[in-house]
């Protein structure tokens, strides 16, 4: 691009309201997006009160009933989401920027990877629209069965902070595609750039109330999708702790469905025989790429006793190389923490876990403070007790806990060792020790020799504490449609 991110921050006039039936609409309430990279306010955007989310709904559900979306016949869906799946990847600078300035990730990772991410999502499950198919089971020649997808109605989606556009993605483009009507709640800190994407959706010709967005606090606007008796399908990705309020919310509404995208501590084990220089090098990414803020990161790492020192002086050095830097320049390896409270969560951990049975040997304090943002640097725990505090707790920044493993059953029993079960890496070139580490990893998601690979027809969530569902490929279409039996009695035996 010719224009610098600066310029271009210097530009942009975002989106502030609540989209409610197809309008951008104020809030009582205004508060401000502080963007993390200077702890400067960027806009001031309105956040739902309760009554705001009841509209959202009701726009959602007079949308879904009279058809205009629903009953739609799929190719037409499908033409709405690929046009603004191309609308994404037109304004890619305007949305990645947007996550930049409001949740501190690099402005060039952002539109490398989430605009991407996006848009792929839209185009995928657009062109999905058209190709489901229903079932027609085998009976009696005096009857006929079916067996239907019927779109579950509104649905409810609440997602973080961390990759805004592409949690958001995962839930609206199965969400819309099964025709369902969606009411989104961003998380407070990334209303931003889910305002613009929601408006390009417009744009692209989704029919207004189809799509609302309730920017919001939790504990207000999300809490008052999951308790509400119009909303049937609630899907969620965020912490542990959040989650079991979802569950909790629909247990004393309506019984909605929720599904759980939770939190990890995903382990990253390392055999001797792996390829030590890309097992090291993915394995200080996987925990130090956005910030270390990723439900997927594989903050254990996990290394056979005997390559321990080389492994370690690998990753240190790595770390010690990939300092936070502004979002906006093009050369950032990393950006900033989402917020001062988020900065000073970490911080409090950091302290915590040098505590418990861990050795601090990289990083630590957070860094650029002149700059009035909230930079933290890789950090390093060694020689980490596989049931101390660092190795047990979920971060969500950039703080890699190690341990050694003598065989396999011990890197087995580490890494099922918490009460997560997202993701989890194994590193060899022995095809037999591969298949059985991954079949015993209790987890729903799992890399050999790489880490985060995958594409959309990969099913995406996870198992124990880190909850339940599916995200990406055609599994997550499921969690959209109602499935419906019809029995027709033949009153003429064919
Ligand atoms: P969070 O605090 O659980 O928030 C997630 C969403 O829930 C936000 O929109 C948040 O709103 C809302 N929320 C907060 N309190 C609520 C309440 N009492 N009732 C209803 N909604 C409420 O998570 P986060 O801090 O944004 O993100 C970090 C967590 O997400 C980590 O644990 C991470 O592992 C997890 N995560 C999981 C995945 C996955 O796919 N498994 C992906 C990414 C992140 P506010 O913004 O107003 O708080
Ligand atoms: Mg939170």
């Amino acid at each position: 691009m010719t224009t610098t991110w600066h310029e271009l921050a210097d530009k942009i006039s975002p989106r502030t309201g609540l989209l409610i039936e197809g309008r951008f609409q104020d809030a009582g309430e205004a508060f401000s997006v502080i963007a993390p990279r200077n702890g400067k306010s960027v806009a001031d955007v309105s956040f739902a009160s309760v009554h705001d989310v009841d509209k959202a709904v009701a726009s959602a559900r007079a949308a879904f009933e009279d058809g205009r979306w629903s009953k739609r016949a799929p190719a037409e869906r499908k033409a709405v989401l690929m046009t603004w799946a191309e609308l994404c990847r037109a304004n890619a600078d305007e949305l990645a920027l947007l996550m930049a300035l409001e949740m501190g990730k690099p402005a060039h990772e952002a539109k490398a990877i989430e605009v991407r991410a996006v848009a792929n999502t839209l185009a995928w499950f657009g062109e999905a629209c058209d190709k489901i198919l229903d079932e027609l089971p085998h009976t009696s020649r005096d009857a006929l069965a079916l067996i239907t997808r019927e779109p579950a109605g509104v649905v409810g989606a609440v997602v973080p902070w961390n990759f805004p556009l592409t949690m958001a993605g995962w839930k609206v483009a199965p969400a819309l595609a099964a025709g369902c009507s969606v009411v989104l709640k961003p998380a407070e800190n990334s209303p931003l750039s889910a305002l613009r994407f929601a408006e390009l959706g417009l744009e692209a010709g989704l029919p207004e109330g189809v799509f609302n967005v309730v920017n919001g606090h939790g504990h207000i606007a999300g809490r008052a999708l999951g308790e509400h008796p119009d909303v049937d399908v609630l899907t969620f990705t965020g912490s542990t702790e959040v989650g079991r309020y979802f569950l909790d919310y629909a247990a004393k509404s309506n019984l909605k469905r929720v599904y759980l995208e939770l939190g990890g501590k995903s382990a990253n084990i390392i055999f001797p025989d792996a390829d030590l220089d890309k097992a090291a090098s993915t394995a200080a990414w996987s925990i130090f790429f956005n910030q270390g803020e990723m439900c997927t990161a594989g903050s254990r790492l996990l290394v056979h006793e005997s390559i321990h020192d080389e492994v370690v002086a690998r990753v240190s050095a790595i770390a010690s190389a990939m300092q936070p830097a502004d979002p906006l320049s093009d050369d950032a390896a990393m950006g900033a923490l989402v917020s001062k409270e988020h900065l000073e969560r970490v911080e409090t951990m950091v302290e915590t876990g040098a505590k418990d049975r861990a050795e601090l040997i990289v990083g630590g304090e957070r860094v650029n403070a002149d700059s009035g943002g909230y930079y933290f640097p890789p950090t390093i725990f060694d020689h980490v007790a596989p049931d101390a505090y660092i190795a047990q707790e979920e971060v969500f920044g950039p703080v890699l806990s190690v341990s050694t493993f003598k065989d396999d059953a011990e890197a087995l029993a580490i890494a099922n060792g918490t009460r997560y079960g997202l993701a989890s890496a194994v590193w060899t070139q022995n095809l037999d020790r591969a298949v059985a580490i991954s079949r015993g990893l209790r987890v729903g998601v799992c890399w050999v020799n790489c880490y985060e690979e995958g594409d959309m027809t990969i099913p995406f969530g996870g198992v124990k504490e880190s909850g339940f569902g599916r995200d990406k490929s055609l599994h997550a279409l499921e969690k959209f449609f109602d499935l419906k039996s019809t029995w027709i009695q033949l009153s003429e035996p064919s």
